[in-house]
This record gives structure tokens, sequence and C-alpha cells, in this order.
């Protein structure tokens, strides 16, 4: 947006800090170009052209998804609830909840995003409310939903978006009470490792790297955890599949960027097997690259200083340098049987030739992985599917595709691109045929509604003899698929 708009304004003349007002207005102009210019700093530490094609636009996009995710600073709820007030005659004023008019209202399943304070990457919500009237006087409904975008719109964290909703709703339609259940999804970094070497149980993709928590407010009649209101609240959720807990306590781990330890790219996790040698990729942090994000969050109109706010540019920088383009190739030739490279054991000779059948391909299913969308600069994670015809005394270890997969994920890609380059580099070794499938979900469609939180997308990329023989082709999907329902 070219200059503050209005609500902001009013938002900051109510607040009492006129001075503030006209220093931000002379740069207001500017103000999604101060975004744009920290996306620059960003993409530059990370060692981008920012000028290539799939970034050129990058800045912008970000700018813009930040503005349009925290646009809830310049909103007032009093705008949103001024004139949906209704008057409702037979409600019994102040008194209970106890059915007829005056019973209790509930809204269930209200979708929103939200921004993590801790890491700036979107967090899912899906929002509860319910609120008992009183004073003869009930809210448009569609308003309940309005008015937690607006607290849902900012850098928040759970607990503080569910007592802002209540408080807001409690103030402006003046009721018996309000309560507030906020179920939240934020994705999660695992220990890639981890969840690769335990077939037995493998991850359903649809909820696999993120953590879910649960956080409840409640005002007035609400105020009593245990008392009849909550129950009649609960049971209306369960009525719908909703099954909470009465004491709702936050998880610790909520978000996973405060233990760096479980980011995807870095420690033990980007061990090379073909050298057992560490990336360092996570390096320290840069300075530069701390100040630009510290620069995004005053121009969103945050305080970086704010307690909660003062070690994020710190760790979104952390979990941005995972993704660092590296200068070293991975040369898996230099490994393969018969190469001149160092004996690897990861290849496996096969203990005989004998059995060995032209028309047999081996596949490896669900390798874990982590990108970064380099039109969003936000996280796409899912499951990776390779198969290739083997070689005649040589296959790889499940480890060693592992490794490909984590060399070319780490960086900043787009999913058709990490799927053709991990095609190319399992080829380079074993060119008799590889297809490789990618099934991905992506934050940056999620957030913007385009795509649903468990519902993903696919990509494959064939070469060699995959492509002139269908009847391999279909088996690797089918087995693919079969595993699947599996795990389903
Ligand atoms: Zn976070
Ligand atoms: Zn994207």
């Amino acid at each position: 947006m070219g200059a503050l708009d209005e609500g902001h304004l009013d938002a900051e003349l109510e607040g009492g800090v006129k001075l503030g007002i006209l220093e931000l207005g002379l740069e207001g102009g500017s103000e999604t170009g101060v975004i744009e210019n920290a996306v620059r700093v960003l993409l530059q530490g990370l060692g981008e052209d920012s000028s290539r094609e799939g970034l050129r636009k990058t800045p912008l996009r970000v700018a813009k998804a930040l503005r349009e995710g925290t646009k809830g600073y310049s909103q007032k709820v009093k705008d949103i609830v001024q004139g949906a007030l209704f008057p409702e005659a037979g409600l019994d004023g102040g008194i209970g909840h106890a059915g007829g008019a005056g019973g209790l209202v509930v809204v269930r399943d209200i979708d929103l995003f939200s921004y993590c304070e801790s890491c700036l990457l979107p967090f899912k919500v899906r929002c509860h409310v319910g609120y008992v009237p009183s004073g003869q006087r009930v809210v448009g409904l569609s308003k309940l939903p309005r008015v937690a975008d607006v607290f849902a719109k900012r850098l928040q964290d759970p607990q503080r978006l569910s007592d802002q909703i209540c408080t807001a709703l409690h103030n402006s339609i003046n009721p018996a009470g309000v309560a507030v259940i906020l179920q939240c999804l934020h994705i999660q970094f695992p220990a890639v490792e981890r969840t690769s070497h335990n077939p037995s149980h493998p991850n359903k993709l649809d909820m696999q790297g993120w953590v879910q928590v649960s956080v409840s407010s409640g005002s007035g009649v609400f105020g009593n955890k245990d008392g009849d209101a909550w129950a009649d609240f609960l049971a209306l959720l369960k009525f719908r599949g909703v099954n909470i807990e009465r004491s709702l306590t936050p998880t610790r781990l909520w978000c996973t960027s405060t233990s760096p330890e479980t980011l995807p790219c870095n420690g033990h996790t980007m061990r090379n097997p073909l050298n057992g040698r560490i990336s360092t990729k996570a390096g320290p942090s840069q300075p530069a690259m701390v100040a630009a994000v510290a620069s995004i969050l005053h121009s969103l109109g945050e305080d970086p200083l704010r307690k909660e706010l003062v070690f994020t540019p710190h760790r979104f920088v952390h979990w941005l340098t995972n993704f660092k383009t590296s200068n070293t190739e991975m040369k898996l030739n230099n490994f393969s049987y018969g190469g001149i490279g160092p004996r690897n054991h990861n290849l496996h000779k096969k203990a005989s030739d004998v059995g060995y059948d032209r028309n047999k391909f081996q596949s490896e299913l669900n390798l874990p992985f982590w990108s970064q969308c380099e039109h969003h600069l936000l996280p796409f994670h899912g499951m990776i599917h390779i198969a290739y015809f083997l070689e005649e005394d040589a296959e790889f270890d499940r480890s060693i595709l592992q490794s490909i997969v984590h060399f070319h994920g780490c960086k900043l890609q787009v999913q058709e691109r990490l799927t053709r380059q991990i095609a190319e580099t399992v080829f380079s070794v074993f060119s008799r045929g590889v297809m490789v499938v990618v099934e991905a979900q992506h934050i940056c469609m999620m957030s913007r509604g385009i795509e649903k939180v468990g519902s993903s997308t696919a990509t494959i990329a064939v070469l060699g003899q995959f492509s002139n023989d269908p009847a391999a082709k279909e088996n690797f999907l089918q087995s693919i698929s079969n595993n699947t329902e599996s795990r389903g």
C-alpha cells in the first residue's frame, strides 16, 4: 500500500501517540518499500541473486503477504461491531444462559491464519466462539469471525490471540460472558533422521510436520472453567466432533524455532553420509539480515523491542540460513560403484549377481523433506518417493537417498525444480532409469487459502527406462498409493 490508511491513523490517534504518527506519516509512502528492501537483504544473505527470474518478484510477494497477514493492526473492532447489535425481545438482561432466547450462542469452526511472533511463520487457527447475550442485544453472527480475524492478522501467540478475541468481544457486545477456544497448528521442523528410520510407523502426510496446541479464554459467566456455561459450550463443540478437555494448557514446544537442534538442515541431520562431514550452512546469524527482519517488524507497526519479539529476527534468520545456497556440488559419481572415490559403505554390493533381474527396480518410499519456496520465502514439506532401475551389482542405501533429498531441499526452491534435480542426481549414478514423486504441503498456499491444511501437491519426474516402460511406472505409482492407503 502506498500510504498509511485512515484506519491506521485513527488507531494511532486514539492511542494518543501523535508524534509517532507524524514520523510514520513522513515515511508512509515507502512502507512497503521497507519490507521489499529488507527481503532483498535476506536474499543476498542467502547467497542468492535477487534479480534472477524466480526471485525477481519475491520481495513484492513477501511484502504483500506480510501486509495482508498483519492488517489487523489497522482495523478496529468498534467499526465492525457498530451497527450490528440488534435488540432481541425476550432476552432477560443479565440472567444466565439457561435456554430460551437468552441462551448460549456459538459459532464453530472459524478458520483463520495468524503469524507466529517467535518465528514469523504463519500458523493455522480453528476458532470457536460462544457468548451469552445480555441487555437485550445480540450481535450479527458474521461479526464474530470478523472480530476474531482482526486479532489473528497480527504477530501472535495462541494464548494472547485467544485472550484478545475474548476481551474485544466482551467489551464491544457487553454480554453476560464470552468463551473462546482456539485449536492452533504450527509447522514443526522434525529431526528427519528420527522419522526416516522408523518405517514401521510412517507419518501420515496430512499431519506430518505439524504441532497442535489448544487454548481457551473466558469472561463473565465463563470466568469459571468448571462452571455450567463452559459445560454447555464444550458440549456444543463435542456435538460437532471437536473434542476438547476442560483444562486446556498450551504446550511449551509450540514453536520449535526456539529449539534450534530440531531445524531440518543443521547439525547431525545434514551429516553427509558420503563423507561423514557435517554441513556448516547454519552458521552464525548475519547482522545485516537480522537488522533487515527487525526493520520489517517495525514497518508492520510492531515494536521490535517488545519482549516477545526481541529474538524473533534471530530466529527467522537462523531458520532462513538453513536454505542458504551452497557452492559445493553433490558429486555422486565419485562414489558410484567402480568409481574413483573413497569406498562407500552406503552403496551396497549385492550379495550375488545370479539373482540380478534387468527389469527389476528398487524403490524408497516416504523420504521426508523440507524446503523453502523461493516465491514466498515460506516452507514447503512432505514426502519423496524414488525408484531406479538397479545396476548390475549395486543399489543405494536409504540414507544416501535421504542426503540427496536434503541437499536439494535445503535451498530456495520450487517443487518442480526440486523434483527434477533429485531425479537427475540419482540418474547420474543409476542411468538406466529413475522416477521421483514429490508430495508436498505449501505453507504459502495454505495461508492464502488456496490449499487446505492436509491437502498436498504432487510432482513427478521420469528419466530413462521409466519413460518408455509404462508398466514399471504404473507399478511404482501403485506401490506409493498402496503405502499411502496403509498409512491412512
Ligand atoms: Zn513459530
Ligand atoms: Zn510459495
